[in-house]
């Protein structure tokens, strides 16, 4: 498999660095505040390169921690009168929560950065032994970012032109403006852990070097494109100098998520959670929108890419329904596929998976997806080839190769009926439409039919259509379906 290492700035064959096995370290949330549609989206590229990777059969262990001591969560603790401890604990709860409803998988093991303080003062410890860090009279910790040349090499940026624009702030008791806190001495009515420095609490970079540290090298470290510099840039300092072991070989950064082509900010007043978003639509349409994109490319998320991802769902369920009522099809008819259906489905077979191998392109995995559909659809449609052997197999294949598709993308794996009655449902919540009203009108269509009351029958129905409700009569009975333009 290709994955584009932001390090190298090149797409590189994956190679485990312990055969049959991958160890990736994803860095997880302070838990401070409800996820956004930007964190749905990160946790969302790691769970589905984890799927996939263990269904080329490599056993895959994922790391993502919590940050649940940090300036945020103690303000919030603050504001609100509450216990930090309290505030951490309710938003990891918020976490799994959202994060499973969106069926991300838990990952195989969660640090939290309270969990391993003395891991962290012991990293300190050992920089400061090695003079790559040093204690200030008032009890911070700084690493001293002269003693790792190879400072920049993930962000690609020269450590002398970042000296040159920073400044020491008034008060800070750094030696050179571009060290940063591994440990910062306690400030009255803060949470702090006694240490060789005195009272304190860590800085945030050197958690995810202590917590990753049982597992170096990481076959993988990923995280979003923000956290590139300083987090990412710090966190290779740190280990790196500390362990003189190269903490990760793959570097993996998702790109944003944005809101109608603006950043989503608090200030903006856009900021979209995972349960604003999941109020109006299904998880599986957040899943897929996010998913059409390529992890690279920046996602702007409109109410519009919404619906089209809806409808997008729906076709292909529409067509597993399909299918599998196709397959209910007592006899069959020995005849083959017209040739250029024959082979383009063959094709297909493999096409899939070459995207996904290619720098997990989840937007092309997808479009294939979509032509299996296309062609479903077509020798389904097809009088001709309804019945014919060749087709039974080809619906057959359809769904072993679905299973395999949601096994990787989460997407497409549920009962198809029960699926378009929950769509359904949760579009005519958004549209506004009372169902147990629908339901009403049509049982009184279903008596005026009775009675042959064709006018009744017909005022019932524009009654309905004004309510954009289409009834169907088939030979089972009504059915309805939402007017959607
Ligand atoms: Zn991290």
């Amino acid at each position: 498999m290709l994955i584009y290492n932001t390090a190298s700035r090149a797409r590189e064959e994956l190679t485990p660095v312990r055969p049959g096995k991958i160890c990736m370290y994803v860095c997880g949330v302070t838990v401070y505040d409800l996820c956004h549609i930007g964190h749905a989206r990160s946790a969302l590229v790691f769970d589905v390169l984890v799927r996939h990777l263990r269904r080329k059969g490599l056993d895959v262990t994922m790391v993502r921690n919590f940050t649940d001591v940090d300036d945020k969560i103690i303000n919030r603790a603050n504001r609100e009168n509450r216990d930090w401890k309290e505030v951490a604990e309710t938003y990891i709860r918020a976490f799994h929560e959202d994060m499973d409803a969106l069926g991300i998988l838990r990952a195989s093991v969660e640090p939290r950065a309270t969990e391993h303080m003395q891991d962290i003062m012991d990293m300190c410890a050992e920089l400061i032994r090695q003079d790559k860090a040093y204690a200030t009279p008032s009890g911070d910790v700084y690493f001293r970012v002269r003693s790792f040349p190879e400072y920049g090499k993930l962000s690609h940026r020269r450590l002398e032109d970042m000296r040159a624009g920073a400044r020491i702030a008034p008060g800070e008791e750094k030696q050179d403006p571009m060290d940063f806190a591994l440990w910062k001495a306690a400030k009255p009515g803060e949470p702090y852990w006694e240490s060789p420095w005195g009272k304190g609490r860590p800085g945030w970079h050197i958690e995810c070097s202590a917590m990753s540290r049982p597992w170096l090298p990481l076959d993988i470290h990923g995280g979003g494109m923000d956290l590139i510099f300083p987090h990412h840039e710090n966190e290779i300092a740190q280990t790196e100098a500390c362990c003189h072991c190269e903490l990760a070989k793959i570097w993996m950064h998702n790109a944003f998520v944005q809101i109608n082509s603006e950043k989503m900010s608090k200030s903006l007043g856009n900021f979209k959670t995972i349960r604003d978003i999941l109020a109006s639509w299904l998880p599986e349409t957040l899943r897929y929108f996010l998913l059409s994109k390529h992890y690279r490319s920046p996602v702007d998320f409109t109410p519009e890419g919404m619906d089209d991802a809806e409808r997008a769902l729906i076709r292909v369920y529409e067509c597993l329904a399909q299918a599998r009522a196709g397959l209910e099809r007592a006899k069959w008819k020995r005849s083959p596929l017209p040739e250029e259906i024959a082979s383009e489905w063959a094709e297909l077979g493999k096409t899939f998976d070459e995207a996904m191998e290619d720098d997990l392109n989840t937007a092309m995995a997808l479009g294939h997806v979509f032509s299996m559909v296309r062609i479903a659809n077509r020798v389904l449609e097809d009088k001709t080839l309804r019945a014919s052997e060749a087709t039974r197999d080809l619906l057959q294949e359809l769904l072993r190769r679905m299973d395999g598709v949601s096994e990787e993308l989460g997407l497409f794996g549920q009962d198809p009926a029960t699926f378009l009655e929950d769509m359904r449902a949760c579009r005519c919540r958004r549209m506004n439409i009372d169902v147990a009203r629908v339901e009403e009108l049509l049982a009184q269509r279903a008596e005026a039919r009775a009675a042959k009351d064709f006018a009744a029958s017909d005022a019932l129905r524009d009654e309905l259509a004004s309510m954009r409700v289409e009834v169907r009569d088939t030979p089972q009975g009504q059915t309805w379906e939402l007017i959607v333009s």
